[in-house]
């Protein structure tokens, strides 16, 4: 089976992995590997804190992939020798003042009635587990089984891990679909080249929507979310593990590393492939974060970027066939296509391959969005 994946942010590297382990002979096409979204997320790995109402499918996909992530490190350290980061320390959710508390008291009641196991810290408790919190930290949501990874280094590693197999890397732009007797047959390179495969994946992020080639309605239906990220340095620890806060009703998070990086996120802005740091989003992200981490104005400045998640209309993944035979999609995993990769991998690559797909996949069909897609 040739398989021919357009992107190669996470999305696109674990299922060439993924794969190719199944005895696929793999194609990836990107100009620049790695160089969308998954360069810039920060690498929660929280389901549970992440949880809005009416995204509970959302919330079963991302806890399966959450509890596939220990393995999916493992595997990936073995077979590449590379560190991704990955921690499994818990996620801290504190609230700034009393009405964040009201909201985050809300979400523990939905968290319970989902059967969620969450722990209520009061506002001591919340200092207990993270003495630089300020003294007003108001109380707090433990999720101790919610995580993080470096998405800097998931990436190089499910790159030699996919090259360690075959995978073959072609560094170009796809241009277009190769579509005869109304079927995908290839991949068309902005250099004209060609390049054939019995079925071809789509997983080019926020810019899926731009091939040509497609029929009408196999386009999806995906667009470019900004977010900025601010990270620090510290020579010290500073965090024990992932901070989320609620800080007058504006969400802010800050997720420590091991080699002392700090990264602190995110705005959500809907301007298009606009990737312009603003003086403004930089100013929210440091004032939040600096009412719930005063010491945080004592750290080193280290970088400041700004991404493009790929959103899609109910901020869910679009993956598996569409109306065009040998066509699939793989792409609009908006907030969460690093916790997502284990288990959207897992799912592409059976789906790919003709074998037995995930039930938790199952919902996110692109056939979701009918009119769009078929
Ligand atoms: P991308 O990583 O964007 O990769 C797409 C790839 O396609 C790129 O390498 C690009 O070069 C390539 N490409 C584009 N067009 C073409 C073409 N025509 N031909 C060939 N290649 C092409 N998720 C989490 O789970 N946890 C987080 O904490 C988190 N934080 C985030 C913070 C920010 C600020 C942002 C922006 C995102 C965050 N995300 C997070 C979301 C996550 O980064 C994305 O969902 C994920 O990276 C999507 O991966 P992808 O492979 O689909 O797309």
């Amino acid at each position: 089976m040739q398989i021919a994946i357009i992107g190669a942010g996470v999305i696109g590297l674990a299922t060439a992995w993924r794969a190719a382990q199944g005895g696929a002979a793999v194609t990836l096409v990107d100009p620049a590997p790695a160089s969308g979204a998954s360069s810039v997320a920060a690498g929660m790995l929280t389901p549970v804190s992440e949880l809005s109402y009416g995204e509970e499918p959302l919330l079963r996909l991302g806890l399966a992939s959450r509890d596939r992530y220990g393995a999916f490190a493992a595997e990936l350290a073995e077979a590449t020798g590379l560190d991704t980061g990955y921690r499994d320390d818990g996620t801290l959710q504190v609230a700034f003042d009393a009405d964040d508390l009201k909201l985050l008291d809300d979400l523990r009641a939905f968290q319970e009635g989902l059967g969620i196991p969450v722990e209520a810290l009061t506002g001591r408790e919340c200092r207990r587990a993270e003495p630089m919190l300020a003294p007003g930290v108001r109380g707090g949501l433990l999720a101790p089984e919610d995580g993080s990874v470096d998405p800097r280094r998931l990436a190089p590693a499910l790159l030699a891990a996919g090259e360690r197999l075959g995978v073959r890397l072609v560094r170009r732009r796809a241009e277009g679909v190769l579509v005869e007797r109304d079927a995908a047959v290839g991949v068309r390179l902005d250099d004209g080249t060609e390049i054939r495969a019995d079925r071809v994946l789509l997983a080019a992020g926020p810019w899926s929507g731009d091939l040509a080639g497609l029929p009408p309605g196999t386009v999806p239906p995906v667009r470019p979310v900004k977010g900025q990220v601010i990270r620090l340095r510290t020579p010290v620890p500073f965090l024990r593990r992932t901070t989320r806060g609620l800080v007058k009703g504006s969400s802010v998070y800050l997720v420590p590393r091991a080699d002392g990086e700090i990264v602190i996120g995110a705005t959500q802005e809907e301007l298009g492939f606009d990737t312009r740091v603003t003086a403004g989003g930089l100013w929210e992200l440091l004032r939040d974060a600096r009412e719930l981490l005063p010491g945080i104005t004592e750290l080193e400045f280290a970088e400041v970027t700004a991404g493009l998640r790929p959103g899609s209309p109910d901020n869910a993944p679009l993956m598996g066939p569409t109306a065009l035979p040998g066509f699939y999609l793989g792409t609009g995993h908006f907030r969460n296509g690093i916790l997502l990769a284990p288990v959207s991998a897992d799912a592409l690559a059976a789906m790919l391959l003709d074998g037995p797909v995930p039930e938790v996949a199952a919902p996110f069909s692109p056939a979701r969005f009918s009119t769009e897609v078929q």
